[in-house]
């Protein structure tokens, strides 16, 4: 199996149809051996039906697989799930809203083929609302870019391709895992990104909000927050380093060398508060890795449940 691609669907009745008919086309006129896994994260609606019913049509050709979860997990979580039971050596997702056109995923799988181990999509067009999505996006993009220290263009885009070995790594991250692709470009040697043109949602509704996007960003925190305290440490170390610095020459060149006559105040109580607080700063951030490593010791609960697999 060359490839799986691994669609998360919650409450997706219209668009099912045509994201099958479109990925059967893709694919199908490609030389690429593929299996379909639809993973039904807790649908309230006849997702899970039509899917049965396409398995049962489709008698295997292509290979379908519905992973059904036991309840609502989220996005990514189901996706996790997806990789759990998929064989290809190649991992895509993808959303089932047709946002992002299927046949994308051919130059991704080049890009595969060319050595690197994760592929990312980077979303272009107007698919989303410009102030309820794509300015809260680029924002979130920009936090996730510097408390990981890697700057993907889009961290939200949801067409990606990856080697099996990455999500195989992935499995050690408990939580972690929540916020998939941080995660998947870290346990990356080489990560190449491709354009992908991005429309609005042709049928259904979108399931994130601004709101959500919030909840992400906490998510996000919670989970990444080792990278950011230690970037609050280094901050910290610099601060009170500079204030040391500033204080000596300030000392040197009152005293020994008599250039500045009289006390400077302000001086002094900034380049107080500025190493004293940079002091506090470190040990914070040295106390938040401690919390974070026992956090991860503790941290083996399973992000989804699956109910049954077809
Ligand atoms: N999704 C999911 N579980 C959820 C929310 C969404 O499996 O709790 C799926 C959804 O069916 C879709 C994909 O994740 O295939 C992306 O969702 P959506 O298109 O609503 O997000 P947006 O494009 O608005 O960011
Ligand atoms: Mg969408």
């Amino acid at each position: 199996m060359d490839l799986s691609v691994i669609i998360p669907v919650y409450n997706e009745e219209e668009s099912i149809p045509p994201l099958y008919r479109k990925l059967k086309e893709v694919l199908g006129n490609s030389a690429y051996a593929y299996e379909l896994i639809f993973v039904d994260d807790g649908s309230r609606d006849q997702t899970l039906r039509l899917l049965k019913k396409i398995r049962e049509v489709s008698a295997d050709n292509p290979p379908l697989r519905i992973v059904q979860l036991t309840r609502n997990f989220g996005q990514h979580p189901a996706l996790i799930a997806g990789f759990s039971v998929a064989k290809g050596c190649t991992l895509v997702t993808i959303d089932a809203d047709l946002q992002i056109d299927p046949e994308h995923i051919i130059p991704m799988m080049d890009k595969i083929a060319q050595g690197f181990d994760f592929v990312s999509g980077i979303r272009r067009g107007k698919g989303d609302s410009f102030w309820l999505r794509r300015v809260p996006s680029r924002v979130l993009n920009a936090i996730i870019g510097t408390v990981t220290g890697e700057r993907l263009l889009d961290y939200g885009c949801p067409l990606n391709a990856m080697k099996t070995e990455i999500a195989e790594a992935m499995r050690e991250y408990g939580q972690m895992q929540r916020f998939l692709k941080p995660l998947a470009i870290r346990l990356s040697t080489r990560v190449a990104e491709v354009e992908v043109a991005h429309i609005r949602r042709a049928a259904g509704r979108s399931k994130y909000g601004l709101l959500s996007l919030v909840d992400l960003f906490f998510d996000f925190i919670t989970n990444f927050s080792k990278q950011l305290f230690q970037r609050i440490a280094i901050v910290a170390c610099v601060v009170s380093a500079l204030s040391f610095l500033i204080g000596s020459i300030y000392l040197v060149l009152r005293f020994p060398l008599g250039l500045i006559s009289g006390p400077c105040y302000r001086l002094q109580v900034l380049v107080l508060i500025g190493f004293l607080s940079g002091i506090q700063f470190l040990a914070l951030g040295i106390l938040g890795d401690f919390v974070i490593r026992i956090h991860r010791q503790l941290d083996s609960k399973p992000i989804f449940t699956i109910k049954r697999i077809w």
